[in-house]
């Protein structure tokens, strides 16, 4: 029996079926190689503006190359020279390692070419976002109403959210929406898309673990109203990027509920912490919030893009987005069959369900559960550690995978400005090294370095390594400073 295409012509932008097996062949060794061999890298490459045009520019080719060749290229020249967010010693930012089953649905959805914007565009894959939504609906404790849609990530999630925020709200002019000091920016930003201006992005104090005070928050709310403000929505940190703190989101929903407005939680790297108890207790109200943002490119292990956003009544995020122009009128199936383009700012949407569909149809929600509480874990005993080191100080405490800390031995009765040189110091040497990847933070003004620690494949070994490497370039770093 002959192939499909075999002896037909193909068309210019077609390559043989035996080409195209050898290269997808080819690309996969290349990725489990590079799997295999990541601990043994670098947790950073990178490169200047002028060293990346030296190496990468030059105009379209007229006539095309070797497909191994292009692909070959793309492998070594440009793909490494990034942070390695995956690798086990990558604790800078939210580092995000994926599964083997989600990069191959990522590949099978490219393969087919998914159109996830309508049920008459794609009633399976629909059908499986709508199952995986509910089963995120089940972690979180959402009622049956509620469900969502996947989106690039947390920004665009946060950014629907204030859309069916602003919405509900009759979209007043004058609006503000509160966040504490402590809220990603990706939160200013998507206010300022929906028109809030940035002066009315009012930012809440926060306590002294990082958490919003709600009597500042109540203060400000009054202020406003009685300003002529309108304020329209309060969003919560469910694990801020900074420390991992969790805002007060029982107090925060009481205080939504009593004043009529939107609660949105911002969990874009914490939420996936549902799946365990730990994270539950921690995250406990946040089944509470109007909207919530989560990224299952963070914590739930999937490739970039896999972000999401859950609304605990969807016919108010529907009622925000649905437009229903006429060249789409084939498309309108009932609510029974769910068109996702309805339900935030993408048309054309790509079909992300299926990475965690298949990532958990393959491994089971058991080994989610107990990875993530491996990472809470990690961040605890780094925490043990630092306690108990006579070098290290602790920053702030482990939250949902984040420890803050830095280097300040003892009674050294050493300035802030010198500790600020020295941990600067130790960070440039532990990126320089290829010890490990790690960013910094400010808290309370002081320098503080950072781990997040949120990888599948991070084992203990590669905390303590990492702590050590600290300690010793710390102490090295004072040895070779005059004060
Ligand atoms: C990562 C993150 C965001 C931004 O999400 P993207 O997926 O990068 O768009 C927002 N908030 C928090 C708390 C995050 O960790």
């Amino acid at each position: 029996m002959t192939s499909p295409t075999e002896g037909t012509a193909r068309s210019e932008l077609e390559l043989p079926r035996d080409e195209m097996l050898a290269l997808a062949r080819q690309a996969a060794e290349l990725i489990v190689h590079r799997i295999e061999h990541l601990a043994y890298e670098p947790a950073w490459k990178g490169g200047t503006r002028a060293e990346m045009e030296a190496l990468l520019r030059e105009p379209p080719p007229e006539e095309g190359r070797s497909a191994a060749e292009v692909l070959e290229r793309a492998a070594t020249q440009i793909l490494p020279v990034a942070s390695r967010v995956d690798h086990p010693r990558f604790f800078a930012f939210v580092p995000g390692s994926a599964t083997w089953p989600g990069v191959l649905a990522d590949f099978l959805c490219a393969g087919h070419n998914t159109f996830q914007g309508t049920w008459l565009g794609a009633s399976g894959p629909s059908q499986v976002e709508v199952v995986v939504l509910d089963w995120f609906r089940d972690w979180i404790g959402y009622p049956a109403t509620a469900s969502g849609l996947f989106t690039s990530g947390g920004s665009a999630a946060s950014l629907d959210a204030f859309v069916a925020a602003r919405e509900a709200a009759g979209a007043p002019q004058r609006a503000t929406v509160y966040m504490s000091d402590q809220s990603h920016s990706a939160l200013s930003r998507a206010a300022t898309i929906v028109g809030i201006r940035a002066e009315h992005v009012r930012k809440v104090k926060s306590d002294d673990f990082y958490r919003m005070d709600m009597r500042e928050l109540a203060r400000m709310v009054a202020e406003d109203r009685a300003a002529g403000m309108h304020p329209i929505a309060v969003c919560g940190n469910g694990g801020a990027t900074n420390t991992g703190a969790v805002d007060p989101l029982d107090a925060m929903a009481d205080f939504c509920a009593a004043d009529r407005l939107w609660f949105h939680v911002d969990a874009a790297y914490g939420g996936f912490a549902v799946l365990t108890e730990k994270g539950r207790r921690v995250l406990k109200g946040l089944e509470r919030a109007d909207s919530i943002a989560m990224d299952a490119h963070k914590w739930l292990f999937q490739p970039f893009e896999a972000g999401c956003l859950m609304v605990r009544d969807v016919r108010r995020l529907e009622s925000a987005f649905a437009v229903q122009p006429e060249y789409l009128q084939d498309a309108q199936l009932g609510h029974e069959q769910p068109n996702f383009s309805d339900r935030g700012l993408q048309l054309t949407r790509s079909f992300r369900a299926l990475k965690v569909w298949m990532s958990i149809q393959t491994f089971g929600l058991a080994a989610f559960r107990r990875t993530v509480a491996k990472g809470i874990q990690l961040a605890e005993e780094a925490e043990e550690y630092v306690l108990a080191s006579e070098i290290l100080e602790i920053a702030n405490p482990a939250s949902l995978g984040i420890v803050c800390f830095r280097f300040n031995p003892r009674n050294s009765g050493y300035s802030h400005e010198f500790l600020e040189r020295i941990n600067k110091a130790i960070q440039a040497r532990v990126i320089g090294t290829g010890t490990a990847m790690m960013s910094s933070t400010r808290l309370r003004g002081a320098y503080s370095l950072r781990f997040c620690i949120l990888n599948h494949h991070t084992t203990w070994q590669d905390v303590l390594g990492t702590l050590q490497a600290i300690e010793r370039f710390g102490l090295e770093a004072v040895a070779s400073t005059t004060k």
